[in-house]
């Protein structure tokens, strides 16, 4: 006998459910407008993307590409190679089989992040002919294949922004001081706007933590990573397997580690502000300066180095109350020479992305969540001719902006009303054939039971008044 499958999400991912998706709307919209505010306009982009866009970006040792991704043979780059052998006929021996094509297939991957596809897109829409800077935030669901727990899912949902431009040589070349200024100023509007999003989420307890990297060259990080190579081949036998692997493919990451046991000999290792080139180093001191201008306060963390290959200079994090070790709701930095990188014109670039699942659940924590989100008004309805009534009166209502439950079947008003006070409603309109003769409708406030007649035009204007009250 066949038996009932029980479906179940899959691991890692879940469903968001009411009352909750009221509180994922209100974080958006107030992304929408704070956002606006500072001059962004919203980027749509796809799921999914080829794996090399991923790879070259974010870098093919880290672990969100050599481990983390979901990918696939994308099933058209097959169909195609099955109609080629099949064209091929008898001929089809030089060939080959399928499997012997199948490493040309082309593979795609669900995004693990965003950055990647923007730069992409700037590319691909010449978006470096618009006026520059270009300024692009988005929105939406990421995968990685990390293990699921509290603050981490296999997908999840970011809030992102990005600020790309043009890099002019002459301009650097005559003036890099003035240049280093711009790049700085730019980096901390962002911040700012950030910084301006969670405070209007009153998203409690958030810390914001800064940091330079400098830029890959041979005066500047070159020399600290050789630096920093040697003390960590010192430490070596001190250190966990993870960090161990970590000396040959991604030094940098070590000082991200978590691990209790390394953090008295991690905490020894050599700082990259000792070592940022002056260009690195005025761009630093600026980043700071800027902050300070706009009121912004921060902390310097010289451990902070983010997860991805192509951050250069300003790195940054926000970490907020509630999350238990999860607690970064946010991650940025600048990017310059990402979208080169990706085959466009030598572009600057600044941007971060916030976890938007940390970030709810930390609004959850802090109570700053709204309260279940019930009706304004249940319409307890009994007879014909106060169904036709109560029809029109909760189209009328619905239009005013009110939220109405119509019971699509009679009631009788005791159970009517039970079900008003279930469904959290503020008041409970009593529509019998007797009021709809009588054309005064009674509205029963359910918090003091209080209750009152009004003509159906008295009604409309009272509760209007009582809205614009409570709001
Ligand atoms: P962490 O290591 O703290 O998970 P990360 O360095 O991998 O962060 P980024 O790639 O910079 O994070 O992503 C930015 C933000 O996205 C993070 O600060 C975090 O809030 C969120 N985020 C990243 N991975 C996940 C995940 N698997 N589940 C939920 N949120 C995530
Ligand atoms: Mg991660």
């Amino acid at each position: 006998m066949a038996t009932k499958t029980k479906f179940q999400a899959i691991r890692g991912t879940r469903d968001l459910l009411p009352p909750e998706t009221a509180l994922w709307n209100r974080v958006e919209q107030t992304a929408h407008e704070v956002f606006a505010t500072f001059g962004f306009g919203e980027i749509r982009l796809p799921v999914f993307e080829p794996t090399d866009l991923f790879a070259r970006a974010v870098g093919g040792e880290t672990d969100i590409v050599s481990k983390e991704m979901y990918t696939f043979t994308n099933p058209t780059s097959l169909a195609a190679m099955v109609r080629e052998i099949e064209k091929g006929g008898s001929a089809s021996s030089e060939m080959g089989t399928l499997a012997d094509m199948l490493p040309e297939a082309e593979m795609i991957s669900l995004r693990p992040e965003a950055t990647a596809s923007v730069c992409r897109a700037y590319i691909e829409h010449n978006m470096q002919q618009l006026p520059q800077p270009v300024k692009l935030y988005y929105m939406g669901p990421m995968f990685r294949r990390e293990r699921p727990q509290k603050g981490r899912y296999r997908q999840f949902y970011q809030i992102g922004a990005e600020v790309l431009e043009v890099a002019r040589r002459e301009a650097a070349e005559h003036d890099w001081e003035k240049e280093v200024r711009k790049d700085a100023a730019i980096d901390a509007e962002v911040i700012e706007m950030l910084m301006t999003f969670f405070a209007k989420l009153e998203l409690a307890g958030t810390t914001l933590y800064i940091n330079s990297i400098g830029h890959n060259g041979p005066d500047c990080r070159s020399v600290y990573m050789g630096k920093l190579y040697n003390e960590l081949l010192k430490i070596k036998g001190k250190l966990g397997a993870d960090s161990q692997r970590r000396i040959a493919t991604n030094p940098l990451r070590i000082l991200d580690s978590k691990l209790e046991s390394e953090q008295s000999y991690i905490e020894k290792l050599p700082h990259m502000a000792d070592y940022l080139c002056p260009g690195c180093a005025a761009h630093y001191a600026a980043l700071k300066h800027q902050l300070e201008m706009r009121g912004v306060i921060y902390r310097e963390n010289w451990r902070l180095v983010r997860g991805l290959d192509y951050y250069m200079r300003t790195t940054f994090e926000i970490t907020a109350q509630g999350l238990g070790s999860q607690n970064a709701v946010c991650g940025g930095g600048r990017y310059d020479g990402l979208v080169e990188l990706l085959g466009g014109p030598p572009t600057k670039g600044i941007g971060f992305a916030i976890g938007e699942d940390r970030l709810i659940l930390s609004l959850l924590e802090s109570a700053k969540a709204p309260a279940q989100q019930g009706r304004d008004v249940y319409i307890a309805w009994m007879g014909e001719r106060a169904h036709a009534t109560a029809i029109r009166a909760a189209k009328d209502l619905r239009k005013a902006g009110f939220s109405v439950e119509l019971p699509p079947v009679e009631q009788k008003f005791g159970k009517a009303l039970g079900q008003a006070d279930k469904l959290g409603a503020k008041y409970a309109l009593i529509l019998g054939d007797h009021e709809v003769s009588e054309g005064l409708w009674t509205l029963k406030t359910l918090a003091d039971g209080s209750q009152a007649k009004y003509t159906e035009p008295e009604l409309l204007e009272h509760l209007r008044k009582s809205k614009a009250v409570s709001s």
